[in-house]
Order: C-alpha cells, then structure tokens, then sequence
C-alpha cells in the first residue's frame, strides 16, 4: 500500500476504539483473527435517475454501498494489528475501486471476482461464487458483510453466502464484541433490538449504525498498489461453472414494468385547494370497482409468455401455496395473497407457522389458509428455516411466500440457498403467468420501474414486506384447522439471551391506510398539533424520518425507509421531512402522498403529488380544521370497515391501482 495510504489507515484504526472486552479481552490480544468483508459497488443513490423509463447509467458515479463501508469498518477495528482483513467483492473492472478504497482504510488486501462466466448472476449465483472464493482464501473466523443493498436492498447475498459456507448467521448488527473465540451481538429488528451470542467462526451483517463508514477520497485510494488486488475467474473457483452467472441462477427478470403514472408534484396554492385535490385522487376512500376485470390482467404477463421468458417448468410437488410467518397478522396478510394465487392454480394454501398456541393463532383458515403445518420449538431464525426447508423439499409447494420481517428475510434466505431455490426479495405484487408459473414484481429504482420475477426452480419463493398486502375481509364459515406438527429442528448454533421492543405496536404503522411521516422540521413540542391532524384523517398512524427516531423523540419502530419499515397506505403525508431517497424509498408503494415543507426547493415536493408550501405551525392546524369541516375522519373510518364474508377482488385492495387511478388530468397549478 501506497505510503499515504497506510499512514492514513493507521489513523483511522485510531479512531476506532477497540470494544469493551474485544479479541482476548482487557488482557489484550490473544488470538489474530482472519476477517472477510463482503462489499458491492453500487451507483450513488442520489443519483438513481430515469430517463425514459431506463435508469441512465451513463456517468453515474460509482460508489461503496454505505452498509458494507461499516462492515470494512469494524473488520479493521476487530483485526487490529495482527489480524486480517481480505476484501471481497464480484463485479465488472470498475468494482476494483470498491476494494482499492477498503484497502486504503486498513484492509490488507482484495480479491475481485471478474469474469463474463459472471453475468446475470442472481443472489444465489452471486453468493455461489462469493462463497467459492472465500473458501478458497480461508479458513476465516468471520465474515462481515452490510445488512443489504441500497440499489437492491434485498440482504439476501450474506446470508447464502453464509448457509454455502455452513456458518451461522446473524443480520443487523447494531454492536459487536468479541471475547476469544466467542461473540456477542445487538442485532437491530424491526421493532428494537434483540441480543445474540454464539462461537466463531460465524457470519454477520453489518447495521448502518455499527461503525464509522471506512471512506477514503479517490486521490488516496488511486494510490493502493494492483498487487494487493487477486483478481479471480470463474476457472479459478471450485465450482461447475453451470452453477454461475445467468446459468446458475434459479430467477431470471422479465421486461420492466414502467410504472404509467409517476407522482403528480403539484403545488396546491392553499389548504382548501390540497383538500379538494386529495379528494380527487381518492385519497380518503378506496376507488371503485371497475366493471372489466379482464382489465386486471397484466400486458406483462403477456409478454412473458411471448417472450417465453417464464421458466414453465413442469409440476414435480404439491399444487400448494404454502406462506410462513411467525406474527398472527403478517400471517394474515400473506394468507389472503396466497389464496388468490391458489385459486389461480386451483391448488390450497398452506400455513407454517412457529405460533404454538392456538389462541394466539385465530382466524387462519378465514383468512385463507386449507391446512396448517406448525413448528414447535424453534424460536432462532436458523430453526425456523432447517424446519421449514426439510418440509417443503419433502412436499415441493408450488410456491413459498415468506414474511418479509428482518427474521423472515433471513429464514427466506437460508431455504433459497439450501435448496437452490429461486427467491424474489421484497415483492410488491404477486401473480400467476399464462403458462402457471408465479411472476413476483419487484420494485426498482425508488419505486419508478417494477419488474417481474420469475423463478424456474420447482419451488417458487418471495418474501413480502408486511404491510405491502393489504388485509383482506375474512372468509365466511371457514372451520379452524388441525395443525400438524413439524419434525423438531436441531438446536441453533446462535442464541437470542435478551429482547428489548421499542414500540408495542409496528404492526399498526405497517397496516395503516392513512399514515402521517414526520421529519426532524417538526420538533417533539409540536406532536399535539401532529396529533390532531392525525385524528382529522380518521386516525393516521404516526411515522417518522430517521433523523427523528435516531433522536429518540419518536421510537425506532416507527421509522420509515431503507433501514426502518415499507408502508403502503392510502395516504401518507409528510411533515417536515426533506424526501431524502433513503427514507422516501420506503413510502413509494402509497397511493397518494401530500407533503407540507418550509423550503420550496425541498427535493419531497417531486416525491408526492401535493405539495404545500409553508410553515407546519401555520399549514398543518389549517389542514385539520379543512378536515374536520369536511368530515373526512367519518368517511376514511367507515370506507375502512371489512365487510365480512364478501370475497374482494385484487383491484379492491392494491395500492397500485390507486397508481394507476392517477391517469387524471393535472390542475393548472400543477407544475411542468
Ligand atoms: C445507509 C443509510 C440508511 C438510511 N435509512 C434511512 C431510513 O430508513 N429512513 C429515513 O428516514 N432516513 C434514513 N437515512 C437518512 C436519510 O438519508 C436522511 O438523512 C433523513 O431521512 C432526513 O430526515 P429528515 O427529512 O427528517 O431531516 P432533514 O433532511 O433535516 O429535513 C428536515 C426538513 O424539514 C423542513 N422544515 C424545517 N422546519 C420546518 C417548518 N417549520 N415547517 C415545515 N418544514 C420545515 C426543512 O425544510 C427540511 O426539508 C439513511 C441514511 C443512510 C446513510
């Protein structure tokens, strides 16, 4: 390494200070531990653009992804100055970058996976050959990677890449220590944190909050020498290469789905002139049913076919779809999208789930569910999916739909790697192609573009964010089910020792129909106000920008965005928040958006299809008292009541159909 560099690495390992009891304890440093670090090079975030329903890619700076900085980060601090530190990452000549400027912050040195045998590389492919080459460097003691992928964002990489190196695994990690050959971690959830313990060697995700990013300007890291670089093809890896690249991915990507209507960016002249907007977008009640519902089906699905591009495959299992879930409600949720898909297929759905007790379980055959199939004893994510892969590579559903909590990501993720099975992180809507395979849109690139999924393997696998799907109303007359028990899986080498919740209630957030997002332009004195509008919109549910929760003014599990919740209610309106990409990214799935901001340049205002220019102290007790007149509260409660025992159609309930409800002509004051 370039002299510069290494004097500059030094600094940083400074700065860094060791953890309480870290390698060896306060004796100091027993044992050098080896470290891999997993990084992806991604486009800037902030510059994600489309032009013409493409991402422009053209002069796009290149970048680290910002959670796998944090992952080098504490590999240098760990390592300290007798360990370890190798840099991995797959990727064209450019990505050689990512690893220079790892280096440049105290790594020793970098393998680069760069080959066209590489190309079309899904998660699984990704991880095939990322696992091969850490092999091939090993032994390691740990492997550190980030939590997920800003331009992906699907976290499922680490944790294949763990499950092919049989290493446990722990996702989000918040704060590490490690005593000897021992660890313990404060992972993040999706509702406060959970502390876990185990021995090395183990795998883990990096949180964004875990360390200092390791970031050193391009002037420095120009500098680090080639030779500290292994550049690996597929040849050198020891694998088949029909296991890599396009070949040996089980998903493949169907064309794009553009989405018609992006966000109106109107700017409403006053609190009346938004109400009556909001009103014309349907924003208070769903719209109604259309009478063609032949319209539903997708000119995408079509193409598919045409293109014949859907991985027909020929039926080995059972016509079952089969939805795993450890909270009653998400449960709920996934029961109601799986029994649409089931009645695509004319086949049943099946739930998994690790909820012992049956008071704790209500309701599931109304929600959709024929059979039930129940895991006991099996509290560890890594138990979950030992159980869950040995059923379902016994039986062969048609498809898996997993929750999409941070847990459920990771048991997806373990199942997906184990069995070889095609998983579509993240999904957003579910459907069955002409030729009866399940097409999974996934939206991309801040929610502008959706594309379809599609898996060839016999098992098809998703996760799905909880509150992306809507509750549906409850099946009538359906009779509770036998549960049928599930062979006990072997004991986790990773174990939960303390729970704390922040939140009593996420769930609320993530089911909302109506929601409003507060940023740190909103000061905690000023919630009473907040909360009055929020009970003039029929009592939204309370969410918040990062900057708010890191803040402690807000809990944690009421943060939305990249690192915090998807929400996809009806209407969300954001006070006081900037439409940072990293939070506005976990609000695209609403289906109207208003927002009230000081600044008239603020980058929300393009994000939401009305704006409102001013002080909240002024705007927002206006905006309650235009509601309240207009007697909104009554009408969103009263358009929100299931009513039982009335099947609803999937046009009823999609949030992107109220999407595509905005083909209206824009108001004058709309701008251009
Ligand atoms: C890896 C990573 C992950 C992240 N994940 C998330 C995430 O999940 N969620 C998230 O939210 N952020 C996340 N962030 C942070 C994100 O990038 C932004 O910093 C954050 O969302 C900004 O919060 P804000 O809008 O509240 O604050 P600011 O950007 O400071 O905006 C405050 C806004 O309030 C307005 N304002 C001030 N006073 C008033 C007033 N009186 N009336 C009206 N408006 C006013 C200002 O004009 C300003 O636009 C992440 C960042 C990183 C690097």
């Amino acid at each position: 390494m370039a002299r510069a560099a290494r004097e500059r690495s030094e600094q940083e390992r400074e700065t860094h200070a060791f953890p309480v009891g870290g390698l060896g304890g306060s004796d100091g440093i027993q044992n050098a531990v080896k470290i891999a670090v997993l990084v992806k090079q991604i486009p800037a975030p902030v510059e994600f653009r489309m032009h013409e329903g493409r991402l422009v890619r053209d002069g796009v700076p290149l970048e680290v992804n910002a959670y796998c900085r944090r992952a080098n980060a504490k590999a240098v601090e760990l390592a300290g100055a007798d360990g370890e530190v190798v840099v991995f990452t797959m990727g064209p000549p450019a990505a050689a970058d990512a690893l220079r400027e790892m280096i440049a912050c105290g790594a020793h040195r970098g393998v680069h996976l760069s080959d066209p045998a590489f190309a079309g590389s899904d998660t699984l492919a990704t991880a095939v050959a990322l696992a091969a080459a850490v092999r091939r460097e090993g032994p390691f003691d740990l492997v550190l990677a980030g939590l997920n992928s800003l331009d992906s964002d699907t976290g499922q990489v680490p944790v294949e890449v763990s499950e092919l190196l049989d290493l446990p695994f722990a996702a989000g990690v918040r704060d590490l220590d490690v005593d000897g050959r021992s660890f313990t971690a404060r992972l993040e959830t999706d509702d406060g944190y959970h502390t876990v313990t185990g021995d090395l060697p183990v795998a883990l995700s990096a949180a964004e909050r875990l360390i200092a990013p390791s970031k050193a300007p391009p002037e420095v890291y120009a500098e680090v020498a080639d030779d500290r670089i292994l550049r690996l093809a597929a040849a050198d890896l020891d694998v088949p290469v029909e296991q890599l690249g396009a070949s040996g991915s089980p998903t493949s990507v169907g064309p794009v789905r553009v989405l018609t209507a992006t966000r109106r960016a109107l700017r409403a002249a006053s609190v009346a002139e938004a109400v009556d907007m909001l009103e014309e977008f349907g924003a208070f009640v769903d719209p109604p049913e259309p009478d063609d519902a032949a319209a539903d089906a997708s000119p995408a699905s079509a193409a598919l076919l045409e293109a014949g591009t859907d991985g027909a495959h020929a039926e080995v299992g059972e016509r079952s779809v089969w939805c795993f879930f450890t909270e009653p409600e998400v449960g709920a949720e996934l029961l109601g999208e799986a029994a649409e898909l089931a009645a695509w297929i004319s086949g049943t759905v099946t739930a998994v789930t690790t909820i012992a007790d049956a008071a704790e379980r209500p309701g599931l055959a109304a929600a959709g569910a024929d059979r039930l199939l129940l895991i006991e004893s099996a509290a560890e994510p890594s138990e979950q999916a030992a159980a869950l892969a040995a059923a379902a590579a016994q039986r062969l559903p048609w498809g898996l739909l997993v929750e999409g909590t941070r847990s459920g990501r990771v048991v997806a993720s373990i199942v997906a790697a184990r069995c070889g099975w095609g998983l579509t992180g993240d999904a957003v809507g579910l459907e069955v192609s002409p030729s009866g395979r399940l097409v999974a849109w996934k939206p991309a690139f801040g929610g502008r573009l959706q594309v379809p999924i599609l898996s060839r393997s016999p098992v098809q696998m998703a996760t799905i964010r909880p509150g992306v799907l809507a509750l549906r109303p409850p099946r009538a007359d359906a009779a509770e089910l036998e549960a049928e028990l599930l062979p006990a899986p072997p004991p986790a080498r990773i174990r939960t020792v303390a729970v704390e919740r922040d939140d009593a209630d996420t769930g609320e957030l993530r089911r909302a129909r109506t929601v409003v997002a507060v940023g740190v332009g909103v000061e905690p004195d000023g919630y009473p106000v907040i909360d009055e509008l929020r009970a003039a919109l029929g009592d939204a549910a309370l969410g918040a920008t990062r900057r708010v929760t890191d803040r402690g003014w807000v809990p944690r599990g009421r943060q939305i965005g990249v690192t915090g919740h998807a929400v996809s209610p009806r209407l969300l309106v954001a006070v006081g928040s900037s439409g940072r990409f990293n939070h506005t990214v976990g609000i695209r799935n609403a289906g109207v958006l208003m927002a009230v901001n000081s600044d008239p340049d603020a980058e929300i205002f393009d994000q939401v299809d009305v704006g409102l220019i001013g002080e909240w102290q002024t705007i927002v007790p206006k905006l309650t008292a235009e509601l309240n007149k207009r007697g909104i509260a009554d009408r969103i409660r009263s358009s929100d009541a299931p009513t039982e025992g009335t099947a609803t159609t999937r046009r009823e309930m999609r949030v992107s159909d109220l999407r595509a409800s905005r083909a209206k002509p824009v108001r004058a004051s709309g701008r251009p």
